[in-house]
């Protein structure tokens, strides 16, 4: 890990209830994990409750959505804007989650525009990129992360790096409890830092890259001790509070 503030962020995706964001917020109430974020992205109409929790107690989290469409306003029935997001006072978006491209058809254009929407409204876009294991097995893991982030680039400019986020997420090992290797992630981070340090390299020193994928409280120490990984983007250990808190307190142990 380097010296850039380790980001530890759960995605509920379509699970969660209140009373766990009750357990949540208190477990990470007032606790002493210092110079880690800790970020939780509930299903949407749970983050007002987790604000509400947040203002009542001491808990550290962080808020954020888990998607949020490109589109200002309008009739776009079942969609949820920016400025929504941010009147709830969501800091964090996680766009192009795997699960949103495969599943929703979302394209490397279409989260751009997500990511670039989000960042003119002051939020902190979460960029998810990552290859499938056909894509691995065909050596075309650099091919999918550049072909990512240069629709950022080419649509938004190098810059927008300077305030946002990029989560590796190698499909292959979401949900399935086969993470990739301290070395593979390392390997696959170090070249997306390079990526971007061909336009900018103060960006690129300065971007959080977050792994993601089978993150657990056993395997998380060993990931962040790689150079280039600067925290995780959690799935399942992150619905379970007293693993999500073993995660970050390997990210604190790891500065
Ligand atoms: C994810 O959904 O982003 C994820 C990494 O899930 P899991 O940790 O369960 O593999």
């Amino acid at each position: 890990m380097s010296q850039l503030t380790p980001l530890i962020a759960g995605n509920w995706k379509l699970n969660g209830t209140k009373s766990l964001l009750s357990e949540f917020a208190h477990v990470f109430n007032s606790i002493n994990i210092s110079n880690v974020d800790v970020l939780i992205c509930p299903p949407s109409v749970y983050i007002d409750t987790l604000v509400q929790l947040n203002e009542n107690t001491d808990s550290i989290l962080k808020v954020g959505a888990q998607t949020v469409s490109e589109q200002i306003s309008g009739a776009f029935t079942g969609e949820i804007s920016v400025s929504m997001l941010k009147e709830l006072q969501t800091e964090f978006v996680i766009v192009g989650h795997s699960e949103r491209r495969a599943i929703f058809g979302e394209t490397p254009e279409l989260v751009a525009k997500k990511y670039q929407t989000t960042l003119m409204n002051q939020l902190t876009p979460i960029l998810c990129t990552g290859e499938t294991e056909n894509d691995r097995n065909n050596n075309l893991t650099f091919d999918i992360v550049s072909r990512d982030i240069d629709a950022v680039i080419n649509l938004t400019g190098i810059e927008s790096f300077k305030d946002g986020i990029i989560a590796y997420e190698p499909v292959w090992a979401i949900g399935t409890g086969k993470s990739a290797t301290p070395q593979q992630a390392q390997e696959v981070h170090h070249f997306i830092r390079n990526h971007l340090a061909k336009h900018n390299d103060e960006i690129a020193q300065g971007v959080r890259i977050l792994y993601g994928g089978s993150v657990n409280e056993k395997n998380a120490a060993e990931l962040f001790k790689q150079d280039d990984i600067n925290g995780a983007l959690v799935g399942g250990a992150s619905l379970v509070s007293d693993k999500f808190m073993s995660i970050c307190q390997h990210a604190q142990s790891s500065l």
